[in-house]
């Protein structure tokens, strides 16, 4: 999606430790007729797809998965909390996630009222970098013996491993823009050609 390459050159900024800050539009502020435009694109990417159901995880993937839901017919968004507890809980779907940002393991968990078999599944994402949280979210779907019909990335960073993992496995995974590298030091942001 070339506006959004441009708008991750534009206002992206690149952190040491291999982290782009979006917070003008996408993680702290939310540029809404952009996330709306986004929410159109991944709409025409899995049109294809039978999607009643979209899945993310807690925070910054709850605003694009809601501006993407209102394309899809208004299906319901569940988002993966973040548990506190690591109590096993009969009610809710658990699984483990290595959270790239804050360096640590989180329980993820999702009530058992919200995810089942019947379930058509389009999981939605901010970032994916290793694939951690991704592989937790398709791990939640497949305890409830829900389908995953596809995977909607806003910006992947392609020099690591989770985007060609989760492809590998035969997911149907689409991410709106690639970068290929970026460097701290001058700021400079390189995109894959498609
Ligand atoms: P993964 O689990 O694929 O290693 O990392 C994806 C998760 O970590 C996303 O949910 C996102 O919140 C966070 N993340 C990974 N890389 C970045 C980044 O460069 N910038 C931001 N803002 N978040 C990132």
């Amino acid at each position: 999606m070339k506006a959004l390459e441009e708008k991750i050159k534009k206002e992206g900024i690149v952190k040491k430790g291999n982290v782009l800050k979006v917070d003008s539009f996408l993680n702290h502020q939310i540029d809404v007729s952009f996330l709306d435009k986004m929410g159109d694109e991944f709409q025409r990417l899995f049109q294809e797809h039978k999607i009643n159901k979209i899945l993310t995880i807690e925070a910054s993937g709850i605003g694009i998965a809601v501006m993407t839901a209102r394309h899809f017919g208004d299906v319901p968004v569940v988002f993966a909390k973040k548990s506190k507890t690591s109590n096993i809980s009969d009610d809710l779907y658990h699984t483990r996630v290595d959270s790239y940002t804050h360096q640590k393991t989180n329980d993820v968990v999702v009530s058992k009222q919200y995810l089942n078999e019947n379930d058509h599944i389009l999981i939605i994402d901010d970032f994916l970098a290793n694939g951690c949280a991704i592989l937790g979210l398709i791990d939640l779907v497949k305890q409830a013996g829900g389908t995953v019909e596809g995977i909607g990335i806003v910006i992947e960073k392609g020099y690591q491993a989770g985007g060609r993992k989760i492809r590998e496995a035969g997911y149907h995974l689409e991410s709106l823009a690639i970068i290929d590298s970026m460097d701290d030091e001058c700021g400079q942001i390189t995109f894959r050609q498609v």
